[in-house]
């Protein structure tokens, strides 16, 4: 962002697929306004007691400490007057709510830096970030590599058989695909697949 005067505040997001390297960008500009000494707050939904640590990691390792929020408002209530920059990761999982939020604290003059999913795993728009994407200053846009030929991937293939929205993913559930690449109906697939083995067992068994 060039030539911002006085203390006017924007929306700046972050969208890509898994392992575009959207976390590494967010803890990067975070890092680089903490070195500048001004005021950071930053969140993170709170989706699996599993992630409940008070930091963001990126794939490749990088940290920084951060507040679990269960709700996009309680963003707002914990954010301090004299906070200049907040930044949010895994906005995907804040519902529609993140739109107002984001726009209260732009309006209050903060920096406002949100990282997300911009589709999910069948590559459809994954609300609330398409339409955050409309309101904001500034939009960055990520791609990873695919894992199978290697082009720039789009997309974030899930590889086990649910099709819940969110499924939260350790390692080894989903991967980077092109567009080429990408399998939208892997995950249908497989659920069907173990199905049919499920009852030829039950057939066999009796
Ligand atoms: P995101 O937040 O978008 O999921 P991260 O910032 O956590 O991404 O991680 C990005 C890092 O992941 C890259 O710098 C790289 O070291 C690593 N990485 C692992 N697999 C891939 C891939 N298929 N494409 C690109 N980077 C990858
Ligand atoms: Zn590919």
């Amino acid at each position: 962002m060039d030539i911002v005067k006085g203390n006017m505040g924007w929306i700046e997001v972050i969208v890509g697929p898994m392992f575009s390297g959207k976390s590494e960008e967010l803890i990067r500009r975070l890092r680089r306004a903490e070195i500048a000494r001004q005021r950071v707050q930053i969140f993170k939904p709170l989706i699996d007691q599993r992630y409940a640590k008070n930091e963001i990691v990126s794939h490749s390792g990088l940290e920084i400490r951060s507040d679990n929020v269960g709700t996009a408002t309680e963003v707002l209530h914990r954010v301090e007057p004299r906070t200049e920059v907040v930044g949010i990761d895994e906005a995907q999982f804040l519902g529609e709510e993140l739109i107002t939020v984001c726009m209260k604290l732009a309006d209050m003059g903060k920096r406002v830096i949100v990282s997300g999913l911009d589709t999910d795993f069948m590559g459809r728009p994954f609300e609330p970030m398409p339409r955050l994407l409309a309101v904001a200053e500034e939009i960055t846009k990520l791609l990873a590599i695919c894992v199978r030929c290697g082009n720039p991937a789009v997309n974030t293939q899930r590889l086990v058989a649910s099709e819940d929205l969110i499924v939260v993913g350790a390692q080894g559930m989903y991967e980077a695909r092109c567009r080429r690449c990408f399998e939208p109906h892997l995950a249908h697939e497989k659920i069907e697949a173990e199905k049919e083995t499920e009852e030829k067992v039950r057939a066999v068994s009796g």
